[in-house]
């Protein structure tokens, strides 16, 4: 196996270079033009803002008239899973412009609704809340969606299966364009050669080829990639970079480091990817078809290094078109750009709106810098700090001051051991830090007095339920052996203690599918063995695992006042389903079909739903 040392990708704070952008020309590139503003009826469209962070304008649709769009839709004849705090099913919901007007019994919710309401039935199918992936990164995560072909382990179980699908794009694409693809990960998609000149090369000779490993810190191309990068095998290694070399000396195509590999994908002619908000809109777009209606940016900051980004978000807004939620969070690593732009909790709306405060404890266990207590199963290392114990409570204890939530990446048990004794600090220093809802992110390997201090600060988690899925044989055989990795992603035992927890895709880490993320809490199944289950006794309730991507990720993104559950007055985000994930097989649930995705009661995504007129 292959034992490079990567952080994860949700911590690399600097991928926002391989798109080229020129932070300096931050609030030029936060209002490029987009093809075309949409109207669309959201309420939550009214009172956008017209100045950005970055001190320019956009433009921004006249609010739309009030009384337009005030038809009350009464849906039953169906499951109405709730979600609420008894997790109750109702027989009724009825929907009045953006928000949720009543939840009951057939004829209380009738009797609300008045006699002009249309009357939906749901034929069988089920309603629920839309689904919230409360940790993604939705705006590099959509750059990449854009710009590059994926090929990760959601799609593909071997290496032969990823260059037989290049060899297929070098066939239908256009000839002058260069293939690029993401998420390609070794350790996960068995090799007969090595990615670089020996596989790609027998795809083009010609042709730019250039693949970039799942962790956004090594990247492969053939020889045509270098070729028209002018990088020849003289080229020495640029300070933090690699240009692989054989036994013999010569360059196989492998870069380590984006210092590295960005010289090579930065000879791809420009405009290969689209403008950010574009693209933001895009791939916001595909995800309502998954049931999504809100989604999360865990590293704002990661591509103009600053308030650029959270320009990009708000104007992606401000055109209508966007078809979930975003809350933003705001990354540690351009603390003093923040401060510069006077950012503060909250700022936005109801449709954009800035969440918390995230820290990086350590990198990824897979990539075997997560910063352990004991060294790794296969790789005599400890992992790696990203901040100091010092630093981080500094940085707590500021941004708590301040009224912000904090969310802190920790993956390690080690790392975990940090973040709650900043926390432990900050708290013995009169900080009443339950009110801040601490999250630990991926809050992988997790011992059961870290779960007892977890529930005395009352710190969440959220999981990269993936982790489970599709590196669980790894965790096992290679980074932790048998017993620590039965230590991963603790839903059961979390339930057992109180301790709330979602989990998430870490998008573009794992692309998101919520349906299959619910079934890999629930079931522990492994991807790679699919007899195997990695300790099913940690496996999440049915219950929890929905709360995990509706009700529970509200409230650690601060919204549960308006989305999470179906009850009165919150925003009418909802989807229908073909089936009801509460019932079904638990090996079904990743099988139910989205058939319509809502947000503020307009229709995201309508496939061809039967028995609809
Ligand atoms: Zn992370
Ligand atoms: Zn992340």
């Amino acid at each position: 196996m292959i034992h490079d040392r990567h952080g994860c990708a949700c911590c690399h704070a600097n991928l926002g270079a391989l798109f080229g952008y020129d932070p300096s020309r931050a609030a030029e590139i936060a209002v490029m033009p987009i093809s075309r503003l949409e109207s669309r009826l959201t309420e939550a469209r009214t009172g956008l803002v017209t100045q950005t962070a970055c001190g320019t304008k956009f433009m921004v649709d006249l609010p739309e008239d009030p009384a337009l769009n005030q038809t009350v839709r009464v849906y039953s004849g169906g499951t109405i899973m709730t979600v609420d705090a008894s997790f109750s099913n109702a027989e009724a919901i009825a929907i009045q412009g953006a928000h949720i007007l009543a939840v009951g019994t057939l004829d209380e919710v009738k009797h609300a609704a008045g006699e002009q309401a249309e009357l939906i039935d749901l034929n069988g199918r089920t309603l629920m809340p839309g689904l919230i992936d409360p940790h993604t990164h939705i705006l590099i995560g959509a750059l990449m969606d854009q710009a590059m072909d994926y090929v990760g382990t959601g799609r593909f179980s071997t290496t032969a299966q990823v260059l037989d699908f290049i060899a297929g794009l070098h066939d239908e694409r256009p000839s002058e364009e260069w293939i690029v693809c993401r998420n390609y990960y070794p350790m996960l998609q068995p090799f007969e050669a090595p990615m670089g000149f020996q596989t790609l090369d027998a795809i083009s000779t010609e042709r730019p080829i250039f693949v970039l490993n799942a962790s956004g810190h090594i990247g492969y191309a053939n020889r045509a990639a270098f070729a028209a990068a002018g990088v020849s095998e003289e080229v020495e290694n640029p300070h933090g970079g690699e240009f692989v070399r054989d036994d013999r000396g010569g360059l196989t195509g492998e870069m380590r480091n984006q210092m590295a590999f960005s010289r090579v994908l930065g000879a791809r002619p420009a405009g290969a990817g689209s403008a950010p908000t574009q693209a933001v809109l895009q791939t916001c777009a595909r995800f309502a078809e998954l049931g999504l209606t809100t989604v999360t940016e865990l590293g704002l900051g990661g591509l103009l290094r600053g308030a650029g980004d959270w320009d990009i978000l708000r104007q992606a807004g401000a055109t209508g078109r966007l078809s979930q939620r975003i809350r933003a969070y705001p990354l540690y690593a351009f603390d003093a750009a923040w401060d510069d732009a006077n950012l503060q909790p909250g700022d936005g709306d109801a449709l954009v709106r800035i969440g918390g405060y995230k820290l990086i404890a350590d990198g990824s266990n897979q990539g075997f810098t997560g910063l352990q207590r004991e060294p790794y199963h296969s790789v005599d290392s400890t992992g790696i700090a990203y901040m100091t114990l010092e630093e981080m409570t500094d940085l707590v204890r500021k941004r708590t001051a301040q009224g912000w939530q904090i969310a802190i990446h920790g993956n390690g048990d080690k790392a975990i051991d940090n973040i709650l004794d900043a926390i432990e600090q900050v708290a013995s220093e009169g900080v009443d830090v339950k009110a801040h809802r601490i999250r630990i992110e991926h809050c992988s390997i997790l011992h059961d007095e870290q779960i007892a201090r977890m529930k005395q600060f009352g710190i969440t988690a959220s999981f990269l339920i993936g982790h489970v899925h599709y590196w669980g044989v790894a965790m096992r055989d290679e980074i932790f052996g048998p017993d620590k990795a039965k230590l991963l992603d603790r839903c059961a035992s979390l339930e057992r203690a109180g301790v709330d927890y979602t989990i998430h895709s870490d998008f573009f880490v794992t692309d998101p599918n919520p349906l299959h993320m619910i079934e890999m809490a629930v079931t522990r199944q492994s991807w790679k063995d699919p007899d195997y289950a990695l300790a099913p006794e940690e496996g999440a309730s049915r219950e929890c695992a929905i709360r995990a991507m509706t009700s529970t990720a509200a409230w650690q993104i601060g919204s549960e006042h308006e989305i999470g559950s179906l009850e009165p007055g919150k925003f009418a985000d909802f989807i229908i389903l073909d089936r009801d994930p509460s019932r079904v097989p638990e090996n079904e649930i990743k099988d139910i079909t989205v058939l319509e995705t809502w947000m503020g009661g307009e229709p995201t995504y309508l496939a061809e739903a039967p028995g609809r007129a």
